[in-house]
């Protein structure tokens, strides 16, 4: 569908093309939100990926995949949260920076306002670690708190396109199931960022769980097994004891190739998530007030007029976010 190229012209955190928002001046940003006022923000980590694949290989993948997809539908990307959430078997790992969850939601719910305040109200967190558990957390902590017209979505980008991520056995292009750091995931890797994938150092071991498989999934709902990834404590060992390898699986299975086709879904879907929105809210709209929230009509009204603009800022309701 997308005419995609892998690997894609990328890496335009530094760009001044407009993909970022942070690379804009509010001339710029004031106008993007006349034309189209949807956010994409990665939400990465910096993690461990073993010998071969670069500790921000989590937030590489949305950051590509965020920019790509912003070319083509006119969006804004916002640079990536770079330091994640990570569940009780991660703690320990060198390469492994762990936010604690309350710091980690804060810090997304202040994002939130932020983008919500200067106009963007439409946010995708697009997410590329394991942590897709927690992220909605900040989105519903922060429509509670402010209850304003707003579309905030959590994408998770492994769920989206989950067949596409199984083995062959189940019907997907790789050998091994899906894990960290693993076949699948250096796949990814090698078809959006080749230039810091180093596969000649790349090291295999044996993913092991206490119980026989088809129980926990691991993560991105892969296999839709009754426990989700991250739902459970002690059906497998820490990483750091069982895996000091820094992978779960076999990258050097890994191959640009394998990972195409999903890419290729996963961005025509990203497409068609926004190009809906934006048909049903074009720039400057959002949901209708009085289906979304009990708030004061007027008080909507000066929120989303803006301080500039003879309103208010999204602070006058509460702070910190
Ligand atoms: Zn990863």
């Amino acid at each position: 569908m997308g005419n995609w190229k892998f690997p894609p012209d990328g890496g335009h955190m530094e760009s001044p093309n407009g993909v970022y928002l942070q690379t804009m001046n509010m001339t710029q940003v004031n106008a993007r939100l006349k034309t189209n006022d949807l956010i994409i923000v990665p939400v990465g980590s910096t993690e461990c990926h073993g010998a071969a694949q670069p500790l921000g290989e989590d937030t590489f993948l949305v950051t590509r995949m965020a920019e790509q997809v912003a070319l083509k539908m006119g969006c804004t990307v916002a640079e990536p949260v770079w330091y994640g959430s990570h569940p009780y078997n991660h703690l320990g790992m060198p390469g492994t920076v762990v936010v604690p969850e309350e710091t980690f939601l804060a810090n997304l719910r202040a994002i939130i306002a932020g983008l919500w305040n200067m106009g963007f109200r439409k946010q995708v967190f697009l997410n590329g670690h394991g942590q897709e558990e927690v992220i909605p957390l900040a989105l519903h902590q922060w429509a509670k708190k402010y209850q304003v017209p707003c579309i905030l979505i959590s994408l998770h980008t492994w769920t989206v396109i989950h067949d596409y991520m199984k083995d062959k056995a189940h019907g997907g292009p790789f050998d091994t199931p899906f894990s960290h750091a693993d076949e699948a995931e250096a796949s990814y890797s090698l078809a959006l960022f080749p230039e810091f994938m180093d596969m000649k150092l790349a090291v295999d071991n044996k993913p092991e769980g206490f119980l026989p498989p088809g129980h926990v999934d691991k993560g991105g709902e892969v296999y839709h097994y009754p426990i989700r990834g991250h739902e459970h404590v002690g059906l497998g060992g820490t990483e750091v004891l069982v895996y000091p390898e820094g992978v779960i699986g076999h990258p050097t299975l890994a191959s640009a190739d394998k990972a195409k086709a999903g890419l290729e879904a996963l961005l025509d879907y990203m497409c068609k998530l926004i190009g809906d929105i934006m048909t049903r809210f074009p720039a400057g709209q959002l949901p209708p007030a009085n289906k979304v929230t009990m708030r004061d009509q007027k008080e909507i009204d000066d929120l989303l007029k803006g301080p500039l603009n003879g309103g208010k800022h999204i602070y006058t309701i509460s702070y910190p976010p």
